[in-house]
């Protein structure tokens, strides 16, 4: 069946056609990694992880964890006054969210942003990559920088063909391979990674960033978990890892054969989020819901389902005419308070995962 949002459904539709996601546009014998990333409708299966939206649990809800400096009126003065000095806001789930204030990646010797466009995502999350990029760069100042596809865009959203990098917290990383040659096709990648680089980085960004999840392949895991082993890496946290079911933070998922699906927690960003829902009307501009055109959609539809007039989502979009195109991303204005709009539950950061403390790891920590 014929992906909605494909190239061939579209003309089947006689719609305009977008442009092909160019994962990698500069990296031609990658761009198998932009169809092997293709996170459909079609994944809402079990092991569907990227829906976020779909598995939170009821929020303990209670006080301020991460943005307790600001107090309620300052909060709202600066929400209306002074939006920047806020940082960024991560508004909603991964998978169904958006961004305010984005940061974007810096330009850095450790790694490639082949995206750039792309690169946008929570202060936290610019923050834990650059550190873990970094920390694999230390440890192997000879290799190959390391690969950044897509985090998200400058606003959030919907961005083709995920299903999350929604709400700035998601993030796609090539793998290290052997001698830095980057596979095409469909070649097994198992054999062709680099076990050392990779799970350098796997533990960077596990035992240095907040790490909410991990997708990969399990074919990847396995390499990796037995790479680690035979390093003598502390079994029970190499186990505890990848040991399976749902307190893995390394979680198999379908379409992550080539990169790393990173998501972290970024706990300022994503409190700041819950705290202005109640005050998103207040600014016209930010008063909106970000929706991804589905198949037979029109404007009027569109504007009743939200409450609002053709004219002004029209407006929010430039939109001269009423055409619209199969996932398409469309600012809807709301006319008052968002009554669709999901709260996530508050964010609880866990304590990190790591090994046990041995004596070379003691004299590596005191270097
Ligand atoms: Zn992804």
């Amino acid at each position: 069946m014929l992906d909605p949002v494909s190239p061939a459904f579209l003309l089947i539709l006689g719609a305009a056609v977008p442009p092909p996601p160019r994962a990698f546009f500069d990296d031609p014998v990658s761009v198998y990694f932009a169809g092997d990333d293709e996170e459909s409708e079609d994944d809402a299966g079990p092991d569907s992880a990227e829906a976020e939206s779909e598995s939170a649990q009821p929020g303990t809800g209670g006080g301020l964890r991460y943005s307790a400096d600001l107090t309620e009126s300052e909060l709202q003065r600066r929400w209306k006054e002074d939006l920047a000095s806020l940082g960024t806001i991560s508004v909603g789930f991964a998978d169904q969210g958006r961004l305010i204030n984005a940061a974007r990646m810096p330009q850095d010797e450790a790694f490639v942003c082949q995206r750039p466009e792309l690169a946008y995502g929570t202060q936290e999350t610019v923050a834990a990559l650059t550190l873990a990029f970094r920390a694999v760069h230390k440890q192997f100042p000879s290799s190959a920088p390391a690969r950044l596809s897509h985090i998200g865009l400058a606003d959030g959203g919907y961005l083709r063909p995920h299903r999350s990098h929604q709400s700035g917290r998601d993030a796609d990383i090539g793998f290290f391979y052997k001698n830095d040659a980057v596979p095409g096709g469909r070649a097994r990648r198992e054999k062709l990674i680099d076990p050392a680089r990779n799970w350098a980085l796997l533990r960077a960004l596990v035992t240095q960033t907040d790490v909410q999840v991990i997708l990969v392949d399990r074919g990847i895991q396995k390499v990796l978990r037995s790479y680690a082993l035979e390093a003598s890496e502390d079994s029970a946290f190499v186990n505890g890892l990848f040991g399976g079911g749902s307190h893995a933070l390394v979680q198999h998922a379908r379409h992550h054969k080539d990169h790393f699906h990173v998501r972290f927690y970024s706990p300022r960003s994503q409190e700041l989020g819950r705290r202005i829902q109640p005050l998103l009307a207040q600014r016209p501009e930010q008063n909106i819901v970000l929706h991804k055109v589905k198949h037979g959609e029109t404007l009027g539809h569109i504007a009743r389902a939200n409450n609002t007039t053709v004219v002004l989502i029209q407006k929010a979009n430039r939109l001269r005419g009423s055409f619209l195109h199969l996932g398409q991303q469309l600012r809807i204005p709301l006319r008052g308070a968002c009554t669709r709009c999901p709260l996530p539950p508050a964010v609880v950061v866990p304590p990190r995962r790591l090994p046990a403390m041995n004596a070379s790891a003691v004299a590596t920590a005191a270097d």
